[in-house]
């Protein structure tokens, strides 16, 4: 069988179904129960005037028989069966002629000469009967059988007029249902419709639709209101990513512009040995800026793409710091800023030690560059509350209130001509930032202008390194 493709066809076709089955329970049970009731009571009816028959059986010549008035009042007589047979099966009475010449049951009379009782149907004319066949006991012997019947037609004609109405109530009923079936889930399916159509219309092109649908709070309305947030997250997503490609293809172009200016002016006419040399150092500095922004474009490329697994390895992070710190010591004597080491207690991180050592570097580079010479950067760590904590705080500019919210954006310079000049991209913090939190730890800063800056990292003691 095909598979049905529409939900609301199966909804119906499943309820249907079921009501189907219910209705069927339901026709069977009214109906056993009904005929149970009326053969009941027919019984019982047929019992209690056998009972009053009994007590008025007379003897003629030792035979059973009853009293000719019990049949000439009987206004009921086409309707009853009375006759009361002697023990060699000869009839001493019945209601009526008819009565009189249907077939005697020898099986049943003998039964009832032995002293049981039975019930039988025995058609008279064109009633049907039930009749009851109990002996009739005389002085501690069996005198004879008495046959008390009753019609059965009403009760037949009664159970035929419910199989009847049964029959047609239940399609008439199944059909109702399924008309009704099909309306209800139409109803309730519709705004799915709705749905797919709207969300085939969003493209990846233009994310910029909503459904919007003025849906109730119900299991379609959250669904819609889901997928409306799910388009929103993917909106941002893909926006981030244009703006991405975007400044990187600009702080690419920079460089690129740089030295081509550059290599035109020393090609636009011959020059001595030092004007070369000049254009070639120029040249080189900005491919060493092209080489670092491809290179931190690469890092946040993979840690996008979550391919960057971060080495779980024991790194000692004294020795890393002091190493990080003698890396930037001559720069930084250079600009004359004074470096100091804070040493603390001996701790053994699990961490990515070439990705620890970058995230110093970069903090340590960037307090170097923002802190005039005269100035003091210092760094440090600490144990506690099964966190380590490493901070490089300087006595530089500092970054005002309304730009540190954003400083560890992507791109992301607070004074993009100086910090471009001292060789930044606005990666740096980015690239530490998800170091940090790669290591299942964060970053946090606290700065005010012209007071310096503190940078900590904290990692969680003994966890481990994770891939992002
Ligand atoms: P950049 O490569 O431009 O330094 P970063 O992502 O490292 O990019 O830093 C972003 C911005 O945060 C910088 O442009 C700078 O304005 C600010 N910043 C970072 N570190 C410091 C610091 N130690 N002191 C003052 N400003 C800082």
């Amino acid at each position: 069988m095909p598979a049905i493709r529409s939900l609301r066809l199966r909804l119906t076709l499943w309820y249907v179904l079921l009501l189907a089955v219910i209705l069927a329970g339901f026709s069977a049970g009214i109906y056993l129960t009904l005929r149970h009731n009326l053969y009941d009571s027919l019984d019982d009816s047929i019992r209690n005037r056998a009972d009053t028959l009994l007590g008025v059986v007379q003897y003629d010549n030792a035979r059973p028989t009853l009293a000719g008035r019990v049949s000439s009042g009987d206004p009921n007589a086409e309707e009853s069966f009375v006759r009361v047979l002697d023990a060699s099966g000869g009839v001493t009475f019945a209601n009526s002629a008819a009565v009189e010449d249907a077939p005697v049951d020898q099986q049943a009379l003998d039964r009832a000469l032995l002293g049981e009782t039975g019930t039988r149907t025995v058609t008279v004319g064109d009633e049907t009967m039930r009749v009851r066949t109990l002996p009739i006991p005389h002085d501690d012997l069996i005198g004879g059988v008495l046959e008390v019947g009753q019609s059965q037609d009403d009760l037949s004609d009664t159970l035929q007029a419910l199989l009847l109405i049964l029959a047609v109530a239940y399609p008439l009923t199944l059909a109702t249902a399924s008309f009704g079936g099909v309306f209800l889930a139409g109803r309730a399916l519709s705004p799915i419709d709705r749905l797919t159509g709207l969300a085939r219309r969003i493209s990846a092109e233009d994310l910029s639709q909503r459904l919007d649908l003025k849906l109730p709070d119900d299991e379609v309305g959250r669904l819609a209101r889901t997928f409306d947030e799910m388009i929103a997250r993917l909106d941002a997503a893909f926006r981030r990513q244009r703006e991405f490609t975007a400044d990187a293809s600009h702080e690419l172009r920079t460089p690129l512009t740089a030295i081509k200016g550059q290599v035109e002016v020393a090609l636009g006419k011959p020059r001595d040995a030092d004007s070369y040399r000049e254009v070639i150092q120029v040249v080189n500095e900005e491919v060493d800026r092209m080489i670092r922004l491809v290179g931190s474009l690469l890092t946040l490329a993979r840690a996008d793409g979550g391919q960057i697994p971060t080495a779980a390895e024991a790194v000692n992070l004294p020795e890393l710091v002091g190493a990080a710190v003698e890396q930037v010591r001559p720069a930084m004597d250079q600009r004359g800023v004074e470096l100091q080491l804070e040493p603390g207690p001996a701790v053994t991180l699990r961490a990515d030690e070439d990705l620890l050592l970058q995230l110093l570097l970069n903090l340590l580079d960037n307090a170097g560059r923002y802190t005039a010479p005269g100035g003091r950067v210092t760094v440090g760590w600490a144990v506690g509350n099964g966190q380590a904590e490493v901070w490089v705080r300087d006595t530089g500019e500092g970054i005002a209130p309304e730009y540190l919210p954003h400083i560890f954006e992507r791109f992301y310079r607070v004074d993009k001509a100086r910090s471009r000049a001292a060789g930044g991209a606005g990666l740096g913090l980015s690239i530490c930032r998800w170091i940090a939190e790669a290591h299942g730890g964060s970053i946090s800063v606290e700065s005010a202008p012209g007071q310096g800056t503190a940078f900590t990292v904290t990692f969680p003691m003994g966890a481990q390194a994770a891939a992002s």
